[in-house]
């Protein structure tokens, strides 16, 4: 049986950014990580590196330039300069820029792939030892620390356990850490489109009584589908064949990018808000989406995940302690609390609104979206919560 200070679980885009933010203070203490993941990048059944595009925050761009990471990245990120709201049979639209913002972009489109290949390329493996494939099976707290047995049978401990696994392996239950779960009843669809014409790095938030859809800018002029709609909906638009599929795109989109010429493969994924009871323990922490997992229209997820991720290496950096002190954790907890509840909260209440067909709600939106384009410091509030600098106080 072996020890290291710090044990990974998942190796996705968090779990794989939290070893980076650590990696260069952690070889300077000489501590020990390994990361554990079943899934290396580029087996196209690795949850967190699939077919998906994220869109960066412009906040994220700034972490991962700390981190040495954002040049190999920018080399196939699509910026986003301006941002198109628009609320389908309504008049209301509102525009972001990022030169109104002051910003080189309002942020960053990058095919979940390509980030996930300069994650592990960016590991410093003297530092982080990976199990790959390897999968835990078990989670058992120890004085001092975890035990982890993994699926061939071996089994190491650590000071602290940080649990990034996406939240579907039961590890959480395992540990009895309950869940807030509230359900969408919908799923995003997503796929690639090439239009006809050139999208100059603008994304579209749409929003219909079906459910929002997104379509966000990437590079070779190609672009990022995210439709909501109902979960029986999403199926038979999954199952369309591909002029069926985008002659209803384009009913829905409009021609604002010509005519959607082709699409890519296209993937379903059944949408809920998930929030763990509990994000530490001592000697634990639940990070990700294991944490939190929010709908994905607002493209916040990610974003606030790798925050988090950057707070707590902050957090483990700083102290004195050995990595899996409690009081530690707990102050790492409470300076990602506002971030966390403020995101989670922007998230659920934009796809509440401006997914409901009450009509009530639905002149809600109206207003909202009218108030955003004639409100600068409403709009400017939006903006920096879609930038990820929202309660950034330094920003
Ligand atoms: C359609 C869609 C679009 C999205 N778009 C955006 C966006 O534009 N911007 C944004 O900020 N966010 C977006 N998100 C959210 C974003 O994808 C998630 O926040 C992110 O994937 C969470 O990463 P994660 O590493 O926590 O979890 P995951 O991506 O689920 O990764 C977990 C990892 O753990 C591994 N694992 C699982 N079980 C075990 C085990 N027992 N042992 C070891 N390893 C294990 C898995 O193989 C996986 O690699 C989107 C989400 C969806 C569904």
């Amino acid at each position: 049986m072996s020890r290291v200070n710090l044990a990974i679980i998942g190796g996705g885009l968090v779990g794989a950014s939290l070893a980076l933010a650590l990696q260069a203070g952690a070889k300077a203490r000489g501590w020990k990580i390994v990361l554990i993941e079943p899934f290396a990048p580029g087996d196209s059944f690795q949850p967190s590196y699939d077919a998906r595009s994220s869109a960066l925050s412009f906040g994220a761009r700034q972490i991962y330039q700390r981190l040495g990471l954002w040049q190999a990245i920018s080399r196939r990120a699509e910026p986003i300069k301006q941002i198109h709201v628009s609320d389908r049979g309504r008049f209301s639209t509102a525009r972001l820029s990022a030169m109104e913002e002051g910003v080189p972009a309002l942020g960053y489109v990058v095919e979940n792939a390509w980030l996930g290949q300069c994650l592990w390329q960016g590991l410093d493996k003297d530092v982080i030892s990976w199990r790959c494939p390897a999968e835990v099976t078990r989670l058992e707290p120890l004085e001092g620390g975890y035990r982890l047995t993994l699926n061939d049978e071996t089994t190491l401990e650590c000071d602290l356990a940080v649990l990034a696994d996406g939240g579907r392996s039961g590890l959480r239950e395992q540990l009895g850490i309950g869940i807030k779960h509230r359900p969408y009843n919908q799923s995003a669809l997503i796929a690639n489109i090439t239009p006809s014409e050139a999208h100059n790095g603008m994304a579209f938030e749409r929003f219909t009584d079906d459910g929002p859809m997104a379509l966000l800018p990437l590079p070779d002029n190609r672009c990022a589908l995210i439709w909501t709609r109902q979960g029986m909906d999403a199926q038979r638009l999954a199952d369309l064949d591909e002029r069926s599929f985008l002659s209803e795109l384009q009913g829905v989109f409009g021609y604002r990018l010509g005519t959607l010429k082709q699409v890519g493969a296209r993937h379903l994924y059944p949408l809920s808000l998930v929030e763990a009871e509990e994000q530490v323990r001592p000697h634990l922490v639940v990070l990700g989406n294991a944490a939190h997992s929010l709908h994905p229209i607002a493209g916040q997820g990610f974003n606030l995940s790798l925050r988090d991720a950057q707070a707590l290496a902050d957090a483990l950096l700083d102290s004195e302690q050995v990595p899996g002190d409690f009081a530690v954790l707990q102050a790492y907890r409470e300076r990602q609390r506002l971030d966390q509840n403020l995101t989670v909260g922007f998230s659920d209440q934009v796809t509440r609104l401006f997914g409901s067909k009450l009509p009530l709600l639905s002149v809600g939106r109206n207003l909202g979206l009218l108030g955003l384009d004639l409100l600068p410091p409403a709009k400017r509030w939006f903006a920096r919560q879609a930038m990820g600098l929202g309660t950034r106080p330094d920003a």
